[in-house]
């Protein structure tokens, strides 16, 4: 990727043109100019190739692990407690290569690990965090059903019947990312006793659970979604997460999440933007670079304004959560702002590479249709906006 003229940190891209990453420590700098050496060494050559195949490119996950930066904000047994801003940027840095790969590392260290330090035991955190961290273990995480997306704090059907010392669950779930080649998925399920939704670490071979990959998917082609069926299938007690009595626990563990989904769409917009701006320095029209044109430099300007607005909403969101101080609406004010203005840029990348913005060999076209999955998952627009709406009015507008 070729940066802008006059960037603010010797490594860093221009596209940062406030300097947020000028808010970082040292240490915090560097480890997110090695993500980008890496993201831009190993997976920007590659994942074209990788997206039209819909396939998981599972050589690069060594090298990711090496960087160290799963669970990177969780403090639990293992992990790199690094605060949740670098953890953010580290995020954004992901999917401005590729949102791909940054939602598989969103899956993985976000939601499954999540579910483990802010849900789990002391006993379980030490039990899966340190492989998690290492990456030799991988998580998915199982909440969303065939029947029921948005209305899944309510809706959620997938059962668990206490039995003995085990628990039996049964159901199906829907888009679980990382599910098919994951060595545990927590699976969210109602019990039949007390009503309440509970969390199971649910390992890899374990008989009745199914798994059958989603295909044909325009967006997040690399992201190895799959559908799962659970028939009559045995969890101990042991891997029930022991503080995870209700809802509230799995939206504590979203509150998180949806910070990075966040900054995941940031990211999406700056890639795009950054592509298309070295196009339109390089394509000539008229005898003269198209990035001369005023209408040209006009959607330019409206594209770094969304990226850079949003991350100042995502910069401040993650101040706020290591202070301690973040609230569902926080989250989803983020995740709502950041996605419609990542969808908004990605469509004037597009439309300033002309024809080339529908071939993937320039990659806006890959952000184009990847932002599209973004937009809609970890709470679409519509329920983040009812998140906010409620907080402002007091009036639950849900149904
Ligand atoms: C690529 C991808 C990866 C995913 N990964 C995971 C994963 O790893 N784990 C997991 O558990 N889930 C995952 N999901 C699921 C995701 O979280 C859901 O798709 C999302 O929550 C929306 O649910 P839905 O798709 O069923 O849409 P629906 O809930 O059916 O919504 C359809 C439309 O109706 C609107 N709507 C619904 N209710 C209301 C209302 N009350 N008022 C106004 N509008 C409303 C919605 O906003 C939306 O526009 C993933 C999804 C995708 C696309």
């Amino acid at each position: 990727m070729t940066d802008l003229e006059g960037h603010l940190l010797e490594d860093s891209p221009a596209s940062d043109f406030l300097g947020f990453e000028l808010l970082l420590e040292e240490e915090d700098r560097s480890l997110l100019s090695s993500v980008r050496a890496f993201m831009t060494r190993e997976v920007e050559p590659v994942i074209n190739d990788y997206w039209t195949r819909a396939e998981f490119p599972h050589d690069l996950v060594p090298g990711l692990a090496k960087l160290g930066i799963a669970g990177l904000a969780y403090d639990g047994p293992g992990c790199p407690a690094r605060g949740a801003l670098v953890d953010g940027l580290v995020n954004m840095e992901m999917s401005r290569v590729d949102p791909s790969m940054g939602t598989f590392l969103g899956v993985h260290g976000g939601l499954a690990m999540g579910s483990i330090q802010l849900c789990g035991s002391d006993e379980q955190r030490s039990r899966w965090l340190p492989a998690m961290a290492r990456m030799e273990l991988i998580g998915a995480f199982g909440l969303t059903e065939p029947d029921v997306g948005s209305a899944i704090s309510a809706g959620l059907a997938t059962s668990a019947r206490r039995d003995g010392d085990d628990w039996i669950l049964n159901g199906a779930k829907k888009w679980i990312g990382n599910a098919a080649f994951a060595d545990l998925v927590i699976i969210w399920a109602r019990d039949t006793d007390d009503g309440e939704v509970k969390g199971f670490v649910v390992e890899k071979g374990t008989e009745g659970m199914e798994f059958s990959k989603q295909e044909d998917k325009i967006a997040l082609r690399v992201v190895q979604n799959a559908e799962i069926t659970l028939t009559d299938v045995r969890v101990p007690e042991t891997n029930r997460l022991q503080e995870a009595d209700s809802f509230r626990a799995t939206a504590n563990v979203l509150r998180v999440t949806r910070m990075s989904v966040a900054w995941a769409a940031a990211g999406c917009a700056r890639g795009a933007f950054e592509h298309a701006l070295r196009y339109t320095k390089q394509r000539e029209q008229f005898g003269r670079p198209i990035a001369s044109f005023q209408m040209v430099q006009d959607l330019l300007v409206k594209m770094l304004s969304n990226v850079t607005a949003a991350t100042a909403m995502n910069v401040r969101a993650s101040q706020l959560q290591e202070a301690g101080l973040l609230r569902d609406e926080h989250a989803s004010l983020c995740k709502a702002h950041s996605t419609v203005r990542m969808r908004e840029t990605v469509g004037w990348a597009r439309e300033v590479l002309g024809g080339n913005g529908i071939l993937l060999e320039h990659h806006v076209g890959r952000f184009v249709a990847d932002a599209e999955a973004l937009y809609s998952y970890e709470g679409t627009r519509e329920m983040n906006t009812l998140i906010v709406g409620r907080a402002i009015t007091g009036e639950s507008a849900f149904v």
